[in-house]
């Protein structure tokens, strides 16, 4: 079959083609020179028709549960009429073409429902490279007229950062642990949140997740909140027996209340918007100042290893000898 041209790209996906969507994700996650035009074309067409979405994230250490959660709490979006996307963030990961699979053992509903869409993430790349393809499959989401767009990802250190920075809404999911619940995260994940669920408040925990529910009560009023003036919620869920997903839900709507009031919103979004500039364009200039640098950067940093230079003074060397 012949490659869609730009043109049948930017129907398909407005006509909310899961599978034009797909080779459009595809398409824009290719390092080929010949698809990147072709992928900034699209992306530039569709932009007008972004940001409509209530966008989630979900962080959370792996097996805190928050494959089910997205599920439990996807299923019932879906069964409010909601169209539902979900993109998962791992940089670790080695999921392959047939992550498809997996999704589907991980989310069954949302990975089969016609009114969802679940995508890996892209493979290859650094980080950086991974988070800005994410984020641009998100508003490609968006263009295809998805209401609801959760991005997940596995809680290590940087990632956290990134999606934070692409989405409205962030929450950490946690499951009551061995009485160290405050320290297992760091306190700069802490300030990212908008809310925070304790999973597995079933059975035989249910009491140690209530209690650890109480601990974190205590505690976020004392920490800065990401989103000013909006108090960061503890709440009790449990994805597998989906206790706690209503109020969860509600909390999310209340969050998007708050967010249309004094356009905290738009503000929020023209943030975000310059932190990925900034931060593309360091990362392209910090690309473009190795490769120019070359040996005289590797010699420097030898000697800075080595200590037989101060780096302040190290990099006004290489400062002089570029540009
Ligand atoms: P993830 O790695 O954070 O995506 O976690 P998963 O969703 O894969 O869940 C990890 C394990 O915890 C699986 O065996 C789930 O069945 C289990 N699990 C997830 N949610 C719950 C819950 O609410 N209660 C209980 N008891 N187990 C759960």
């Amino acid at each position: 079959m012949a490659a869609p041209s730009a043109a049948d790209y930017i129907q398909g996906v407005l006509a909310g083609d899961r599978n034009i969507l797909a080779r459009a994700i595809t398409l824009i996650e290719s390092q080929a020179p010949a698809h990147q035009a072709k992928a900034s074309e699209v992306l530039q067409a569709l932009l007008p028709q972004t940001g409509k979405a209530l966008r989630i994230g979900v962080s959370g250490l792996p097996g805190a549960g928050k494959s089910s959660l997205i599920e439990s709490l996807g299923s019932l979006l879906l069964d409010q009429g909601y169209r539902v996307a979900v993109l998962a963030v791992d940089p670790s990961s080695t999921r392959r073409g047939g992550s498809i699979l997996g999704d589907k053992t991980r989310m069954p509903r949302l990975a089969t429902d016609p009114q969802a869409f679940v995508r890996p993430s892209p493979n290859s790349g650094a980080l950086g490279g991974v988070a800005r393809k994410t984020r641009e499959t998100l508003l490609l989401c968006e263009a295809a007229g998805f209401e609801i767009v959760i991005v997940e990802t596995v809680g290590v250190g940087q990632s956290e950062i990134q999606i934070r920075e692409m989405v409205d809404f962030y929450l950490l999911v946690m499951i009551a642990g061995a009485g160290d619940d405050l320290q297992g995260i760091k306190r700069g994940v802490m300030e990212m949140l908008d809310a925070l669920v304790i999973n597995k408040a079933d059975g035989d925990n249910l009491k140690r997740a209530q209690a650890a529910c109480r601990d974190f009560r205590g505690t976020l009023p004392f920490l800065e909140a990401y989103t000013p003036g909006w108090e960061v919620p503890a709440l009790c869920v449990s994805a597998l027996e989906k206790t706690g997903l209503d109020t969860l839900w509600q909390l999310i709507l209340d969050f998007q209340d708050f967010m249309q009031q004094e356009q905290r919103l738009i503000h929020l979004r023209q943030q975000q918007q310059v932190y990925w500039f900034e931060s593309l364009l360091k990362e392209a200039l910090w690309n473009r100042f190795q490769a120019e640098a070359g040996t005289k950067y590797q010699d420097l940093r030898q000697a800075v290893h080595r200590a037989e230079i101060e780096p302040y003074l190290a990099v006004s060397d290489l400062l002089k000898h570029s540009s």
